[in-house]
């Protein structure tokens, strides 16, 4: 079995993008995520929200580096939890082929890394895991830093969409005995603000092909925590929870996201989130910015882009009250 996790960092909700997995009638969905690199992976690593994991969420300088004891932290990793004929693979640019290991989890376990050269080798990683047989068990994560690089200028956007796109059609969709799992981590930093406006703050995009199960992954909504579960449900071959990539979307299902702008406050998280899906493409958010106490609810369309102010909504902020969020953001608990 093969697990292939593939990070396209920063990359927004591009038209480009989607209508690439679209023309291959490959999956394409919203994906509700943190706001930041590290808020995002500790999520899709342990399937837990950033105040779960740690009072105060998790801090842009980082949080898991600064840990005197992570011996309970890293237990909570998938890496961690994969059994032990399962081979490890990380792979990014010089700056990042570490970052897993140095800013969200130690893995207590043989692990092998592999850099590439910006521009030369990116895609030779991808050839060199689908040559590896069958029968043996690879977990594949891929950092893939091309838009984060460019995302502060804009200046350089087309050559790191291009490969993006490039990467995506030289990847073999039909592999047997694997799960695909392309996603981006948040949008375009600078865009997210203290209340986690839409859609940078939270709302990215995601492609998952299950040939493990053979099953059509049709949701049009999959959730950043939604990773952790569905691939244990795969790795020991039974269903060990229902927070599945293919189990049903439940429309009371509240989502919730955090993020922590390093000039707020370096160490913790500022910002929470409660968010419902409306409608397919129409989501209500609640945030709420501890720093100055401000909370504001919205609606968001992904078509048009529209953010309306609304009502509060009391199921979203009770949701939030009664969790381990209240108690931090809200000085409730
Ligand atoms: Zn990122």
């Amino acid at each position: 079995m093969k697990i292939y996790c593939i990070l396209f960092d920063t990359c927004p909700r591009l038209k480009e993008i989607e209508n690439c997995f679209k023309d291959k009638d490959l999956h394409y969905a919203d994906y509700i995520t943190n706001s930041f690199t590290t808020t995002s992976l500790v999520s899709l690593f342990t399937g837990k929200t950033p105040s779960e994991m740690h009072r105060g969420g998790i801090g842009y300088h980082g949080t898991y580096k600064y840990f005197v004891d992570k011996e309970n932290w890293n237990a909570k990793f998938l890496f961690n939890k994969l059994p032990e004929d399962w081979n490890i693979h990380l792979h990014g640019d010089k700056d990042n082929y570490k970052f897993v290991t140095e800013e969200c989890c130690g893995i207590d376990r043989e692990y092998s890394s592999y850099i590439y050269d910006v521009g030369v080798n990116e895609n030779e990683f991808l050839q060199q895991m689908r040559d590896l047989p069958h029968d043996q068990n690879h977990f594949i994560f891929i950092k893939y830093n091309h838009y984060h690089d460019v995302a502060a200028t804009g200046s350089g956007h087309d050559t790191a969409v291009k490969f993006f796109i490039d990467t995506i059609n030289s990847i073999d969709f039909t592999e047997e005995n694997s799960m695909f799992w392309l996603f981006s981590d948040h949008g375009i930093p600078h865009k997210v603000d203290h209340l986690m406006s839409p859609p940078d703050a939270w709302l990215s995009w995601v492609s998952v092909t299950d040939n493990i199960t053979n099953e059509d992954v049709d949701k049009d909504l999959i959730y950043v925590c939604d990773f952790h579960d569905t691939v244990l449900n795969r790795v020991l071959g039974t269903e060990l929870s229902s927070v599945d990539v293919l189990s049903p979307l439940d429309p009371n299902q509240i989502y919730v996201v955090e993020d922590g702008r390093a000039s707020a406050d370096i160490n913790y998280c500022t910002t929470v989130s409660a968010i419902t899906q409306i409608s397919c493409g129409v989501f209500k958010q609640f945030s709420h910015y501890r720093l100055s106490n401000q909370s504001r609810t919205v609606l968001y369309e992904t078509g048009t882009g529209n953010m309306m102010q609304v009502e509060e909504d009391t199921k979203l902020i009770d949701h939030l009250k009664n969790g381990v969020w209240g108690d931090w953001y809200m000085g409730i608990g």
